[in-house]
């Protein structure tokens, strides 16, 4: 299984995407946590990347794509991927019909988070993640189950991302509008777009992907016959 996890910063599909992995055994590509790791390393990647994230702009296409094909070459994504934060340019998403069509790769579905721009900033401000193993969390929505440890592997040590701050946000805000927003109908006429209200609590998303994934069988898709 192939899918997309589009929609703003914020929006959840780094929290979704973490729990598709563990359900269905398939590979998440975070292209901003790639980016992270190599602004950390301090590459000659992160070291042209690192100011324009800290900015909120989009990295460059040729970039991205360079990056994400080798991602998608690795043998973890052979059952298949989860991509969260890729594609964001209409450039993106032809890089990636091409690169999926030369492997005779399908895209079995763009499921799309919605959600409002005074709802991200709440999200996006009250974000943290383990140091240990990136689980993500929030300071208001989603807590450690004990206070100071993290639920996953236990670590006691936690970060937030340098463009989480509210200066950062507006940007982050303008060019998904401006640039992935195109997106929607690009997919849309693929006939690959499904919409989730990500308005919604973290355990009621994943239920409408999960029936994005796996529809009801069909007698009961056509009602009492
Ligand atoms: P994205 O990867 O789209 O930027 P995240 O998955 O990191 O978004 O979620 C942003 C923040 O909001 C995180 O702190 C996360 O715990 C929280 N969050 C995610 N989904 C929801 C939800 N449905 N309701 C409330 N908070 C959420
Ligand atoms: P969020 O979880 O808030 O949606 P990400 O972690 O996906 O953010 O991305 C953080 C930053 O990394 C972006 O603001 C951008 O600068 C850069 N980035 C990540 N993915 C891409 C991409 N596909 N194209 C261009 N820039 C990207
Ligand atoms: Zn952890």
């Amino acid at each position: 299984m192939n899918l997309i996890l589009l929609g703003p910063p914020g929006a959840g599909k780094g929290t979704q995407a973490q729990r598709l992995t563990e359900r269905f055994g398939i590979a998440q590509i975070s292209t901003g946590d790639m980016l992270r790791a190599e602004v950390k390393s301090g590459s000659p990647i992160g070291l042209q990347a690192k100011a324009i994230m800290e900015r909120g702009d989009l990295v460059p296409d040729a970039i991205i794509t360079a990056m994400l094909a080798a991602r998608v070459a690795k043998p973890d994504c052979a059952r298949g991927f989860i991509l969260d934060g890729f594609p964001r340019t209409v450039p993106q998403a032809e890089a990636l019909d091409l690169m999926l069509r030369e492997k005779g790769i399908a895209l079995d579905h763009v499921i799309e988070l919605k959600v409002d721009d005074a709802a991200l900033v709440e999200r996006i401000s009250g974000r943290f993640s383990c140091a240990a193993c990136g689980a993500g969390y929030h300071d208001r929505f989603k807590r450690p189950k004990q206070e100071g440890v993290c639920d996953a592997c236990g670590g006691r040590e936690f970060t937030r991302r340098a463009d989480d701050r509210a200066e950062t946000v507006a940007a982050r805000l303008a060019a998904y509008h401006r640039q992935t927003a195109p997106l929607l109908p690009y997919y849309a006429a693929q006939g690959k777009l499904r919409a989730v209200d990500g308005m919604a609590d973290i355990d009621e998303v994943s239920r409408q992907i999960a029936a994005i994934l796996r529809p009801p069988p069909l007698d009961a898709a056509a009602g009492a016959v």
